[in-house]
């Protein structure tokens, strides 16, 4: 109920403006997001690195109003992308494709990512397109594998709620496009994805198979305790080494397990999100964890 009505949150443009100006609400903010800058994001980059982290840099922002804010986009992930191999750090970019433009023209959509794929191609590195809600998975799919034929450089995000997602991972897979699992963060109508968080989880737990015996290094994204032991459990039964997959996390969750599998030798990249975009991102952390809100109540009640 309280998933619901945090996401319902999520897509409120008024609560939005309100919200991402609020000093209050800012602080707690920033337990989830890295900073305004990219100063910051490079700071905490080269921070996650002394502990042995991977990353990926978010530049925050979702479903654009204008092609212009688009190219801003675009030329702030050049930016990112170009100062992580300039400071050598060990680390990618992740976008989202309504950023880049989607919900306006796919067209442009298309130029704005084969701009940033080509360059990530050049440096060696990664794009990761993050998925979105269902109503964008064809779409973010099909541009995935188009550039991923014309540059490599590129891979993205399966979400085991929805029931289609085997058949894509089966697909990608067979493609050699690298896949980060995620149970999925999206409000979704119940035709195509498992309402209860039980059938998620055991859907989960198949597609990470699926992943580590056919996929091409799989990013296995979750704070998911169970689902980290399955996974270790199914690479020791077939004998997948440490080094052909990677765990990913959020940055601000679970600093404990994050610390744990790397002391156990395992891979793992923290999703770092900066900018000043982050209320959509911060309502969702909150719709995944009723002990966020209560928190956050508690601090507002204290002021
Ligand atoms: C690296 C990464 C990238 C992601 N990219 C996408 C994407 O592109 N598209 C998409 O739809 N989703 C994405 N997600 C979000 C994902 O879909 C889930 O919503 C999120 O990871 C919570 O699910 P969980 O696997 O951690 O398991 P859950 O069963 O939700 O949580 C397991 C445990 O993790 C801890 N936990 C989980 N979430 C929180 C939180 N917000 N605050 C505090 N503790 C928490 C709690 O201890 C909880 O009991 C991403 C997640 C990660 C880690």
């Amino acid at each position: 109920m309280l998933r619901r009505f945090f996401l319902f949150l999520s897509g409120q443009k008024h609560l939005r403006k309100w919200v991402e100006t609020s000093a209050l609400v800012q602080g707690l903010a920033s337990r989830f997001v890295a900073g305004e800058s990219l100063e910051d994001a490079l700071r905490a980059g080269t921070r996650i690195n002394s502990e042995g982290i991977d990353l990926t840099l978010d530049h925050l922002g979702e479903s654009v109003t204008s092609l212009a804010e688009a190219a801003q986009a675009r030329d702030s992930y050049i930016r990112t992308l170009s100062a992580i191999h300039d400071h050598g750090i060990r680390g990618n970019v992740s976008l989202k494709l309504t950023q880049f433009g989607l919900d306006l023209s796919e067209k442009e959509c298309r130029a704005n990512l084969a701009q940033l794929v080509a360059l990530a191609a050049g440096f060696g590195t990664f794009v990761r397109v993050d998925m979105e809600s269902s109503a964008y998975t064809d779409r973010t799919l099909s541009l995935v594998e188009e550039m991923h034929a014309q540059y490599g450089a590129v891979g993205t995000v399966i979400q085991a709620y929805l029931y289609r997602s085997r058949k894509d991972i089966e697909r990608l897979s067979a493609k050699r496009i690298r896949v980060r699992l995620v149970k999925g963060a999206y409000l979704e109508p119940p035709n195509g994805a498992f309402p209860r968080k039980a059938e998620v989880d055991r859907n989960y737990i198949e597609l990470m198979q699926l992943l580590l015996d056919q996929g091409e290094y799989p990013a296995i994204a979750t704070h998911d305790e169970k689902m980290i032991e399955e996974t270790k459990a199914h690479a020791a039964r077939r004998g997948i080494d440490a080094g052909r997959f990677e765990f990913q996390m959020l940055y601000g969750i679970r600093r404990d397990l994050q610390r744990r599998l790397v002391a156990d030798g395992y891979r793992l990249r923290l999703y770092v999100p900066f900018g000043k975009a982050w209320y959509p991102y911060f309502m969702r952390r909150l719709a995944e964890r009723p002990a966020n809100v209560f928190f956050l109540a508690r601090h507002v009640f204290r002021q």
